[in-house]
């Protein structure tokens, strides 16, 4: 979503658009978004500052860390983004601004759940759904 300065009222107008995750350059090697995203908008501006009240919503395809299941989670997301543009004549890249704050929120590893149990070291089954089959002591 692209926003030029001088077309942003003082009263909130509402701009939504919805692409498709892989034009959003959103994958690394433990996350990747996918389906649509769904960028809901209300832009206003005071003064210099172009107020963006951004809710996105979205597909993660996640890796956990731990087990190495590959899950889709669905997830919706509120940032308040202020952008200061004295230039009327600038365009505010929303999707870019948003992209950041969401990959801000990734930590380097991703679990499928802070319960996740993990594979076993030993027989290398995924605990969360099999039993360890290794002698136990
Ligand atoms: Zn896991
Ligand atoms: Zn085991």
């Amino acid at each position: 979503m692209q926003i030029r300065v001088d077309t942003v009222k003082s009263t909130p107008c509402c701009v939504k658009e919805t692409t498709h995750a892989a034009a959003w350059d959103m994958s690394s090697s433990y996350l990747d978004f996918t389906g649509s995203i769904i960028l809901e908008c209300a832009v206003s501006k005071a003064d210099d500052v172009v107020t963006i009240n951004a809710d996105v919503g979205y597909t993660e395809k996640i890796t956990c860390a731990r087990c190495l299941r590959e899950i889709d989670r669905p997830g919706k997301k509120t940032y308040t983004l202020y952008v200061n543009s004295p230039d009327p004549a600038a365009v505010i890249d929303v999707n870019a601004l948003v992209r950041e704050e969401l990959l801000l929120e990734y930590p380097l590893k991703t679990l499928c759940s802070q319960a996740c149990k993990g594979i076993c070291n030993g027989c290398g089954r995924n605990l969360n759904t099999e039993a360890c089959v290794c002698a136990k002591p």
